[in-house]
């Protein structure tokens, strides 16, 4: 039998958790896969983003000192040149002084010219365009490399690629983006009185939601999910099945740790050999909480009911499975909210209280799902963030400020 860890904090548990994870090794995917996914290279760029000065404008390319004065009842007349469209064209027309050229957004400055005036103030008659104000050095011209500058780190690797990251690497014309692997995070439901869908439920049996909201929580956070069944209550059962998803590089119950008669999960690592360094996490919901280890693969024995599984994977499995991609950024953002109505609440343990913040001219105001079983999912989708109402605390008061942990938002 595993050795009985005591009852931590959630930061204790979180830090203990990150202090064993192992970054996972790399691989080069194509630029479609890599949303999700973390870098793990910094990416230098090996050109400048824009190649060239070009102009930001359709209008006329010139030099500003020839536009000195200019009003719309005097304008400047300056002959136009010629005209540069946006991509390859042969030779451009340089602009000598006293001259301007017609150019269009995103074609190539001209030799000659330091300034881009927009169509808007600007007609064109008898071969001469008319500026109808003065134009300002530099202005509407895109520099060479000001979006990005060859040699430098554009990405640094940690970073989790999103649709920005992926269109930086696309005009940097990478194909295959080095990424960590996905951790492989095997779920494994548990209990006798679970079932699974498609079966017949009979009276006090319980549809198996948990496999699901964990599969798609894996996805979510890069991770890569398979579900291997429910593990019926016998330590024999649970021992066979959990020898199969040890394989993985992150395994995670659901229920079977609490201090039931039929609750085999923790008997069963023993058996395997499985180090347990954390069985209760001193929260609400989820204070059964096991983790542990062997070798380089974590395990997760989550607590079964509905909403204590997504809050402890929440916390502790979603920022493990991020750092074992070597992501810098693991933290959900934290904000203060003002508290709509009161909360009930004993001291003695960390309350993740499902809410619903709204904001009102910049500030937050935050209101509870309403009640907070831990079987009650619906608090859960209900929810848009989670209230964290310290240890310490006890019942709390509407107008109170407290800390409120954005759940769907990404990590800061
Ligand atoms: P346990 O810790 O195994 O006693 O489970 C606690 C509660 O969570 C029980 O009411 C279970 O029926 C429920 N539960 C356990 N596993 C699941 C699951 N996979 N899906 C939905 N509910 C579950
Ligand atoms: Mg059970």
């Amino acid at each position: 039998m595993a050795r009985r860890a005591s009852m931590i904090s959630p930061e204790e548990a979180l830090e203990t958790i990150l202090g064993e994870v192992r970054l996972l090794s790399a691989e080069m995917v194509p630029l479609f896969d890599a949303p999700g996914r973390v870098l793990a290279r910094d990416i230098v760029a090996t050109v400048d983003i824009p190649s060239v000065d070009n102009s930001a404008m359709d209008g006329y390319a010139l030099s500003a000192a020839d536009a000195r004065g200019a009003t719309k009842e005097r304008p400047a007349r300056l002959p136009v040149r010629g005209e540069i469209r946006a991509g390859p064209g042969g030779d451009a027309p340089a602009v000598t002084a006293g001259s301007a050229v017609r150019i269009m957004t995103g074609a190539p400055v001209p030799r000659g010219a330091d300034s881009v005036v927009q169509f808007e103030d600007t007609a064109e008659e008898d071969g001469s365009v008319l500026v109808f104000r003065e134009v300002e050095k530099g202005e509407n011209i895109r520099r060479a490399g000001e979006d990005v500058t060859r040699g430098a780190v554009v990405l640094a690797s940690g970073v989790r690629i999103g649709s920005a990251e992926t269109g930086l690497l696309a005009s940097l014309n990478r194909t295959f983006i080095p990424v960590s692997r996905r951790p492989a995070a095997a779920i494994l439901s548990t209990g006798d009185e679970i079932v699974d869908l498609g079966q017949e439920l009979k009276d006090g049996q319980i549809r198996n939601s948990n496999a699901y909201t964990l599969h798609s929580e894996i996805r979510r956070y890069g991770g890569n999910p398979r579900y291997l069944g429910i593990a019926p209550d016998t330590k024999e059962a649970t021992v066979a099945m959990l020898r199969e998803a040890l394989e993985a590089d992150v395994v995670i119950t659901t229920g079977g740790v609490s201090m039931g008669r039929y609750d085999f999960v923790t008997e069963a690592l023993g058996e395997l050999g499985v180090e347990i360094m954390i069985e209760t996490i001193r929260m609400k919901p989820g204070k059964p909480c096991v983790f542990g280890r062997k070798g380089t693969t974590l395990f997760f024995g989550l607590p079964g009911n509905p909403v204590s599984t997504m809050v402890s994977f929440i916390q502790f499995v979603r920022p493990a499975l991020l750092r074992m991609m070597g992501a810098r950024r693991i933290e959900k953002p934290l904000v203060r909210a003002v508290l709509a109505e009161d909360i009930r609440k004993k001291t003695g343990r960390t309350h993740f209280v499902r809410g619903i913040f709204s904001v009102l001219d910049g500030n937050f105001s935050v209101s509870t799902t309403g009640p907070q079983g831990s079987g009650i999912l619906r608090s859960m989708s209900d929810a848009n963030c989670l209230i964290i109402i310290p240890e310490e605390t006890g019942n709390v008061r509407a107008g109170e400020t407290v800390l409120i942990q954005l759940i769907e938002h990404g990590e800061i």
